[in-house]
């Protein structure tokens, strides 16, 4: 990059960055604050130097360039105009005011620059962000406009947008009054020239009487999981100009949930179709999504465990059942129900452990195969195991907790759907830990399936029958109900990837948080609608150099274990099934109230979790305070 004259520019500090490596700027030295022509040599690729904005569709300021081209700029010796601004009367108008925030006005506050347009100087560096070759809409989208949301955003600081409204885009002629208002993110500017032109500008393109930014960061909030309160106070830090919350709200409500439910259900129809007339193997798990142990909604989730899709969740509020215990098995109930509605055809169903979903599942749908999860049954039993080597002398339990619940794994892998092979292969563990390796005392299964042990070895293992930490084993591995429960291993069903589903969820629903009915369910088929999109990832592999093409790994320590064991890294999960659902939310947005309706399905909402009407507030806040007073 070569600049001629720096001196004729505001040097921005050492640590600023520009992306703009590769231009060529020719000024006149002599002219750096008299009436001067700044010739500016832009690279072959388009560059993001200065802005690209019209104002009544003159360019005010130098663009991004497809080719070699000089740009001149007329900038009279006048141009420090910050002090001959004056208030203006204008009034902006103001538009769709339901939604938008109120029209705000700012006394226009424009600081004295010696010079009106910004270059960067040569001291400026490339950071990785930087992007000197522009993109590819760049080039296309001087004659193609874009959609809002296919555009690309810039963060833009007021100083120096507001170096560009100092001459008149018409005639030249200094702007003698400036006006700015907000709405949102929104920025309207208007300014009189001193031959009275009067220019207005907006910083985007509305939608239908609403600012496209307030639309689109609203959308983007919600798609990302995000929360209102976490991008206002980012933006607050970052003083960026923002919507109010009760804005937030009403786009949330009146574009983005009808549409996420639409983009939902279409999604489970299309998995219901997929799904066919197959047999089902699903499993299910419920999820308090309540912070603390308050629990005020719970949501119940059933994946298929073929394609690994979502086929149907349903959150719970605690008002609609009769209790918070309750809740995980009235969200079982209706996705049985509603799954079973669609035509699928539910071969198997494995669960957790939970005394009801077993009740009722024995009593509505007898017919369909009730499975336990081996995940929960054996981290059940891990529990267990782990609380009793705690005890007096069962210290010798510690280093056989990980085997017994391999054994567990191993047991359902093995049995062959046979439920009594699988209960005598549990117990086979008793034997097996005592040093006994084989045995007459069962009727199928009569010896361990490990070569013999060698007699050093086998003299290293400390159990003998009798002792403390084996008779509390014996406890666990014998405890009636679980030997009853475990036959219900006998598919070998588990719901790991409904914990990797949950994790997906709680990036959606923070379990810190509170939100509505409603945003529960928009964002829990938010979570459903990104898992199905990026189900089927392989493994990664390595991009490049010596290692090309090899199997991508993490090493974790998890806590439970602690043992360092290599996990797969999968690859990057994909965003591009959000596109269609932000075209729908513009759509929407852009369709009158009464079209806008017809398309709304409007989901099921339960009663308020308040059982009394809501009194006047300022009673509420007397009681307490007369209560303080009274202590
Ligand atoms: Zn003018
Ligand atoms: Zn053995």
């Amino acid at each position: 990059m070569t600049l001629d004259s720096p001196a004729a520019f505001n040097e921005p500090g050492p640590s600023e960055c520009t992306p703009a490596e590769s231009v060529d700027i020719h000024v006149d030295p002599n002219n750096a604050v008299q009436d001067q022509e700044i010739q500016v040599n832009l690279p072959k690729e388009g560059v993001d130097v200065g802005c690209q904005f019209h104002a009544k569709g003159e360019q005010l300021m130098m663009k991004s360039a497809e080719t070699q081209t000089e740009f001149t700029f007329y900038i009279p010796s006048h141009c420090t105009t910050s002090t001959q601004v004056e208030e203006g009367d204008f009034q902006i108008q103001e538009v769709d005011p339901p939604v938008e925030e109120v029209t705000e006005t700012i006394s226009p506050e424009v600081s004295p620059q010696k010079d009106a347009s910004y270059l960067p100087s040569t001291s400026d560096c490339l950071s990785d962000d930087s992007n000197v070759s522009g993109s590819e809409d760049e080039k296309e989208g001087k004659l193609k406009p874009l959609n809002p949301q296919d555009d690309t955003k810039f963060v833009v600081f007021k100083q120096e947008l507001f170096k560009l409204f100092t001459r008149c885009p018409d005639c030249g002629a200094v702007v003698i009054k400036k006006e700015q208002s907000t709405q949102g993110t929104q920025l309207f500017v208007t300014m009189i020239c001193k031959n009275g032109h009067k220019n207005f500008w907006s910083s985007q393109p509305m939608i239908e009487g609403m600012a496209a930014g307030n639309l689109l960061l609203s959308s983007s909030i919600l798609l990302s999981g995000s929360t209102y309160t976490k991008v206002a106070s980012l933006a607050d830090i970052f003083k960026l100009k923002f919507f109010s919350e009760r804005t937030f709200y009403s786009i949330q409500d009146k574009y983005l949930f009808p549409v996420i439910n639409e983009f939902w259900h279409q999604e489970q129809n299309s998995v219901f179709s997929e799904l066919g007339d197959k047999d089902l193997w699903l499993s299910g798990d419920g999820r308090c999504d309540s912070p603390g142990h308050n629990a005020k909604y719970g949501t119940y989730t059933m994946i298929d465990q073929h394609t690994d899709k979502i086929v149907d969740f349903h959150v719970v509020q605690v008002t609609e059942v009769s209790s918070s215990n309750a809740i995980e098995r009235e969200g079982f109930k209706r996705c049985m129900n509603h799954i079973k509605d669609h035509g699928g055809q539910i071969k198997v169903v494995a669960t957790d452990r939970h005394v009801g979903i077993r009740a009722d599942m024995k009593r509505n749908f007898p017919e369909i195969d009730h499975q336990f999860d081996v995940w929960h049954l054996a981290k059940s039993i891990t529990k267990k195991l782990t609380e009793k080597s705690k005890k007096k002398d069962c210290g010798e339990l510690s280093p056989w907790i990980k085997s017994v619940s391999n054994h567990l794994w191993w047991c359902a892998e093995t049995c062959e759907g046979n439920k009594e092979l699988l209960r005598e292969k549990w117990i086979s563990i008793v034997h097996h830990t005592a040093n006994i390796h084989s045995w007459d005392s069962a009727d199928i299964y009569h010896e361990c399936p490990h070569p013999p042990i060698p007699r050093d070895e086998a003299r290293k293992k400390r159990w003998q029958p009798g002792s403390a930490a084996h008779d509390a084993l014996r406890e666990v591995v014998f405890d009636k109900n679980l030997l009853k429960d475990i036959q219900l291993l006998s598919l070998c069903s588990h719901t790991g990837n409904l914990e990797v589903y949950h994790s997906v969820q709680t990036r959606y629903v923070p379990k810190s948080q509170h939100f509505s009915y409603k945003g529960m369910v928009a964002r829990t088929q938010l979570a459903a609608l990104d898992h199905n999109a990026n189900t089927g990832r392989q493994q990664a592999t390595v991009t490049r150099g010596a290692n090309q093409g090899e199997l991508q790994y993490k090493l974790v320590f998890p806590k439970h274990t602690k043992e360092w064991v290599a996990k797969p890294i999968m690859e990057k999960t994909s965003r591009n099934y959000l596109n269609p659902i932000l075209d729908a939310i513009v759509d929407r947005k852009r369709k009158k109230p009464r079209e806008r309706s017809a398309t709304l399905t409007a989901p099921h909402i339960p009663k308020n979790i308040a059982s009394k009407p809501r009194p006047p507030r300022a009673d509420v806040i007397t009681k307490l305070t007369t209560r303080f007073s009274n202590n």
